[in-house]
């Protein structure tokens, strides 16, 4: 009986045609999409064309989850919809897509296109390699479902009826909780190398497995993500990284062979014996602060992830006789130079990162003014974090962070009475007595 229905299901999906699954079998409601989707969608099929909500959010709401943003899927073009919507813009270059404002909500609108495999058509251009580089052609829903990547990102949810049309068993796949791809595998990876990361990024943020046959190319496929642009991959482990489940996404990566030489970024998280246990610490961390609500700065993680690499250059800095401060700048600088290249983490988060590393000194200064005085930085709670990693990693004494900690939440006259003129569970005797004299005059101005 399921076997037949599987059966008719695959059969109706070949011929082109949807399986539509109505409310009372899914359970998505149009309240439940956000008030711009609903009036972007509304306002479509009002004029006269299909609108359907389409892709992550059909997959969250499916799942329970709350989506972050809505993208819908239509047979207008993107001048079409720009001459709809008075707060729009058209945007993109490898796709046309069309963004829609409402109040602080953006709604991203694209055409449906057709599919890549077999199309001849001269606004199609791919590379030697088969990545397509440009993808203009419109197509009709049918064919926009085949180039969607997974088949659970391949759901189209109509507000006007409440049905979601499944063209590739997308509903059945999300039950099982597998994430397969839509066509041949290895052409659809070929054609866009980045959705071997988005198969590891959604399989790790969801925990679905991997279909076997949407598996095994990648270990093949991994050295076409070299021909990828550099921003792209950026992105990519950016949203991997903030996806709250990042420990677990660059452990399957490793798993799927993605990583060595192939992103540099991630041979940077992953193979530093020294710093493993602070990444690891600061990844969970990470997914825990997502998992609570709390947001997360791309430039505190990029610091963590760098920060083994400055200090092994600002040990051997200061081992050639430099005073520490100056040290830790200019291991800063080297460290930041070389990754510029190598890692493309975009120079924008320079600022931040050397914000985070030139305060780390200051911790270790419990004396004087100087400890209120950092409590006052404007940054100090990314500072504070960054050292309490270095505490719980076994880099620095638990001790100075309980120090901190009860510093943080005493009241003045308290502080007074904690002041330690010597850095007592501080850094080893031999390195304080270095270190003392030159910090103390170069670490105020350092970072404020
Ligand atoms: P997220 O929750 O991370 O945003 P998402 O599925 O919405 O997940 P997007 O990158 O926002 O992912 O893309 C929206 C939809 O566009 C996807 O669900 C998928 O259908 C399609 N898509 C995105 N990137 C690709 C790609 N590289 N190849 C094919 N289809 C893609
Ligand atoms: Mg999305």
């Amino acid at each position: 009986m399921i076997r037949k229905l599987i059966r008719r299901v695959f059969k109706a999906a070949k011929n082109g045609k949807p399986r539509i699954i109505p409310l009372k079998a899914h359970g998505v409601s149009r309240d439940q999409l956000s008030p711009c989707a609903l009036k972007t969608t509304g306002a479509l099929q009002q004029a006269g064309y299909a609108a359907f909500v389409v892709g992550g959010a059909v997959r969250d709401l499916l799942m329970g989850k709350t989506p972050k943003d809505f993208d819908v899927a239509t047979n207008a073009t993107p001048e079409e919809v720009r001459n709809l919507f008075r707060r729009s813009r058209i945007i993109g270059r490898r796709f046309r897509l069309v963004h829609v404002m409402c109040g602080s909500e953006t709604i991203e609108v694209s055409t449906f296109r057709a599919c890549e495999n077999g199309v001849e058509n001269s606004d199609r251009q791919s590379d030697v390699t088969g990545r397509i580089v440009r993808d203009n052609i419109f197509g009709s829903q049918v064919e926009d479902a085949v180039r969607r990547d997974f088949t659970v990102n391949a759901l189209y949810y109509d507000p006007a009826s409440e049905e979601i049309w499944d063209y590739h068993n997308g509903a059945t796949d999300l039950k099982d909780r597998v994430l397969r791809m839509i066509g041949d595998p290895a052409t659809r990876y070929r054609e866009d190398p980045v959705r071997m990361l988005r198969a590891v990024r959604f399989a790790a943020r969801f925990d679905f497995h991997i279909d076997p046959a949407t598996r095994a190319p990648v270990a093949e496929l991994g050295g076409l993500l070299q021909n990828v642009p550099d921003s792209r991959l950026f992105d990519e482990m950016l949203k991997l990284l903030l996806s709250g489940h990042a420990l677990r996404g660059v452990h399957q990566l490793r798993a799927e062979g993605l990583h060595h030489g192939v992103m540099p970024l991630l041979d940077t998280i992953l193979e530093q014996p020294s710093g493993e246990r602070f990444i690891t610490l600061a990844l969970k961390n990470t997914d825990q602060r997502i998992a609570q609500g709390k947001t997360v700065s791309p430039g505190f993680l990029f610091a963590t992830l760098l920060w083994h690499e400055v200090l092994a250059d600002w040990n051997s800095i200061q081992a050639g006789g430099e005073h520490p401060m100056p040290a830790l700048f200019q291991a800063m600088d080297s460290v930041l130079g070389a990754q510029e290249q190598k890692l493309a983490i975009p120079r924008r988060y320079d600022a931040v990162m050397k914000e985070i590393w030139a305060m780390q000194p200051r911790f270790l200064q419990r004396a004087g003014a100087r400890p209120f005085r950092l409590l006052e930085h404007p940054r100090f709670r990314a500072g504070f974090d960054f050292f309490a990693l270095r505490c719980e990693s076994g880099e620095l004494d638990m001790d100075l962070l309980r120090w901190w900690e009860s510093f943080m939440h005493a009241d003045s006259g308290a502080r007074e009475q904690m002041l330690v003129a010597d850095a007592v569970g501080g850094p080893k005797k031999r390195r304080r007595r270095r270190r003392k004299p030159a910090g103390e005059a170069a670490a105020p101005e350092a970072a404020e």
